[in-house]
């Protein structure tokens, strides 16, 4: 028999799973039935959608049988089927990125959960937690020959061709390891698929032996029998009221590979100009590839039940990749093409109804955290683990920009945990007219900002940013929109500007202008400064905002914050031409006050050195000659 060699990644993988799995190891089961049943999905749209098959005539199933004495367990389909290279590169190697966070995460977490070995796109290999050697006999669909694949989950395995099966399809049977031979029983194997694959919409078969036995318990008779042991059907295609939470829950465990708990779900059947049925699911955790540029998608598409497509990033924006479901249609032929589905105008109306129907949904659950702790929480859960995609929401869906605006969360000044932008909006006071937010670091360098001192002191409440998200996504945003109603009860649209409380001119509202006689005594010092630290500023000025510190820098409107050039640089962003801050110096501090009479260039220069360093150390910027902040900050301690 030709032996191959296992890729890397591959033996790695093996290798964990082989010796450090152990909680939750009858998952093998779920995800030999999941490969099973897609293969059947996979076959099932073949024949109805291309000529060559339609010619083969089938009834997908999916056969589970089970040998004692052996110690084996075969998990078999009529599926597709895979051919001598199918073999290799589905079995040999793994094409996906995630294996290697895979990897990590596995090697990071105590307790080694295989659980979580569906999601990643490797649980055929979760087998090998049970078996110490496995043989996988295929034949493709409208292929003569059959391939035998076999390992012992070490370094290689083996292919050669083998006995040719009756049908096209896949078996695969596991020598048990002795731990694993408690999975060669009838009633365990029953209880496994009830929990995890019961939902899977094809047929599974279980085979058994039903003995007899006479009074001095010897076998008398034995009996072959075969059952099926799934309820299966497409569960999104069956009534709501036909449906209870539990069979929600369980197809979730089937659909997700779950390792967690679902959230919320939303199952939608409509039936007007558009026939179709959609089952959604918000995870209770963000998929751990959420952030990877290859994320798979988590929405599958049907058409009049026979699986299409499980990897069109199209059918939701990519802001909601984090959801899971089905869309199922009956008005889509059944022969589309991936290319053809991307300009579907029934497809794209399915689309746009489900993120419509998916905001309301969000929405509900916010407006439903008021009324009871349960609540609370699940809105709470929501928000930690998906407030920040629904932020790239902002810039990349406008038609549901309102919507948008009404779920995304902030911390705040003024109150404790998360603030909405409709919150701001009713706490403000009086005639204040813009929306004040800061953003450019962690959370407490934030709230520690000078910058924050004179708005604390006039009560103004300002929304603390401290996502490196906010920094893209609020700018763009300009203004927050709301529909009130107005002095005469009829509806109007109220708008809010968005300011961002380190740039110049957000600090209109903060009161008058310094009047002229302060301007006027101050002017001597601001030019004092402004000589000293020459081009390392944009400009110096007499500040409103300040109150117990001497100091604080802001950006010019339409530059970018400091932060946020550091950031695109750190991106390797290259070209931009430096930002420079404004230094903005407080008129009644005494270290501002004191270099009114001095004449020393150099004290001047130690004094305009330190207001301006401390002010960006507080903004949490580094700088970029700290042995000369800590020099001249020692010269003027000393004297
Ligand atoms: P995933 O199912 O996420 O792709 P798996 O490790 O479970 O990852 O399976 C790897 C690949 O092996 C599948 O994508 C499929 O191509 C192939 N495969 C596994 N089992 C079968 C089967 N019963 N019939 C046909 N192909 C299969
Ligand atoms: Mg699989």
């Amino acid at each position: 028999m030709a032996q191959h060699q296992f890729q890397t990644e591959v033996s790695q993988l093996l290798h964990l799973i082989i010796h450090s799995l152990y909680s939750n190891r009858e998952i093998f089961l779920r995800e030999l039935v999941s490969n099973a049943s897609d293969a059947l999905d996979k076959l099932k749209y073949l024949t109805v959608a291309e000529e060559n098959y339609k010619s083969i005539s089938f009834d997908p199933r999916i056969d589970l049988s089970f040998d004692k004495e052996a110690k084996t367990l075969t998990v078999a389909d009529n599926g597709i089927g895979m051919n001598e290279g199918d073999l290799e590169e589905s079995l040999g190697t793994i094409a996906r990125s995630g294996t290697k966070t895979f990897l990590e995460k596995l090697g990071a977490d105590a307790k080694k959960d295989s659980n979580l070995i569906g999601q990643f796109g490797v649980g055929f290999y979760s087998a090998f937690m049970v078996a110490d050697r496995i043989e996988v006999i295929s034949r493709k669909a409208g292929e003569e020959k059959t391939w035998k694949w076999s390992s012992e989950g070490k370094d290689s395995y083996g292919i050669e061709e083998t006995e040719s099966r009756k049908e096209q399809g896949t078996t695969v049977i596991l020598h048990l390891t002795e731990e694993g031979t408690e999975y060669a029983n009838r009633w365990t194997v029953e209880d496994i698929i009830k929990r995890y694959s019961n939902h899977v919409a094809f047929p599974i078969y279980l085979t058994y032996d039903e003995k007899e036995f006479d009074d001095k318990g010897k076998e008398k008779s034995s009996k072959t029998k075969t059952d099926r042991i799934n309820s299966g059907q497409a569960i999104w295609r069956r009534a709501k009221s036909e449906l209870k939470e539990e069979d929600y829950h369980e197809f979730y465990k089937t659909l997700a590979h779950g390792s967690d708990e679902l959230l919320h779900y939303v199952h939608t059947k409509a039936e007007g100009t558009l026939e179709y049925a959609t089952l959604f699911y918000i995870p209770s955790k963000a998929p751990f590839d959420l952030y990877q540029v290859d994320y798979k998608s988590g929405v599958k598409l049907y058409v009049k039940r026979v699986f299409i497509t499980d990897d069109d990033k199209e059918l939701m924006p990519t802001y909601l990749r984090f959801i899971r479901g089905i869309i199922d249609s009956e008005d889509l032929p059944l022969n589309v093409s991936r290319e053809i589905l991307q300009q579907n105008k029934i497809l794209m109306n399915i689309k746009n109804a489900s993120v419509k129907k998916l905001l309301g949904e969000f929405k509900a659950m916010a407006d439903g955290a008021a009324h009871s702790e349960e609540a609370k929480t699940k809105w709470e859960t929501f928000i930690q683990e998906f407030n920040r995609p629904l932020k790239e929401g902002l810039y990349q869906d406008f038609a549901n920009r309102d919507a948008l605006q009404e779920l995304v969360r902030f911390k705040s000044t003024a109150a404790e945990g998360w603030t909405s932008f409709a919150d701001y909006v009713t706490r403000m006071k009086g005639d204040q007219k813009n929306i004040y937010y800061i953003t450019g670091g962690d959370e407490k360098t934030l709230r520690a900002s000078p910058l924050l001192e004179a708005y604390k002191a006039k009560e103004i409440e300002v929304l603390i940013m401290d996502d490196e998200i906010d920094d893209i996504v609020i700018p763009s945003l300009f203004s927050y929109r709301k529909e009130l109603p107005g002095t005469d009860g009829k509806m109007e649209t109220k708008s809010w500007e968005l300011k961002a409380v380190n740039r110049a001119g957000a600090d209109e509202e903060l009161g008058e202008k310094k009047d002229k006689q302060a301007e006027k005594e101050a002017k001597p010092v601001i030019e004092k400064i402004k000589k000293a630290l020459g081009d390392r500023v944009k400009d110096v000025k007499l500040s409103r905002r300040l109150h117990d510190s001497p100091s604080c820098i802001v950006a010019d409107e339409k530059d970018p914050s400091i932060q946020m050039a550091q950031m695109l640089k750190a991106m390797g962003q290259t070209g931009m031409t430096e930002v420079k801050p404004i230094l903005e110096v407080n008129g009644d501090h005494p270290m501002v006050t004191g270099l009114k009479d001095v004449g020393d260039e150099g004290r001047i220069a130690d004094v305009a050195g330190v207001l301006l360093d401390q002010a960006l150390l507080v903004e949490g910027i580094k700088l970029k000659d700290p042995a000369d902040f800590v020099k001249r900050l020692n010269r003027l301690l000393s004297g």
